[in-house]
């Protein structure tokens, strides 16, 4: 699959289409979910055009990858998430309904966040 340069994220990247921002630097943009699945979920993205988690860390250079993580611990710290704790989550292809491909950490915090995947998968 090629990178789409008119997905929604790539647009918010070019203020194409507004976001609620939450940090931004030169790596990555964070924003608030426009469809918040907890009292806190945030979405950390990088700068470049990449589809995922396996394409960005296969592909993205060393410097492009630490400044995102970088980022995106400050999107949490700077969210005063240290304290209560928090889930990262990449929805990666298919199996996991990713829908927006351009690479994405979810950050979900501010609530008790129940079991790390739904029960019954195997
Ligand atoms: P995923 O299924 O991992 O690709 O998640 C995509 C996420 O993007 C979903 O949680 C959507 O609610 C969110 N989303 C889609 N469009 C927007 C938007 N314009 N602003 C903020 N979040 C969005």
């Amino acid at each position: 699959m090629n990178y789409d340069s008119n997905n929604i994220f790539a647009r918010i990247l070019r203020g194409e289409i507004p976001c609620n921002k939450a940090y931004e630097d030169e790596y990555a943009l964070a924003f608030h979910d426009i469809a918040p699945q907890a009292p806190v979920h945030l979405l950390v993205i990088p700068k470049g055009e990449y589809l995922s988690f396996d394409d960005f860390s296969s592909k993205a250079p060393a410097e492009a990858i630490a400044g995102f993580y970088r980022a995106a611990q400050r999107v949490a710290e700077l969210s005063g998430l240290q304290e209560g704790g928090y889930r990262i989550l990449a929805n990666t292809g298919a199996d996991a309904h990713q829908e927006v491909m351009h690479y994405h950490l979810h950050i979900f915090a501010g609530c008790d966040l129940g079991p790390m995947v739904k029960k019954g998968l195997v």
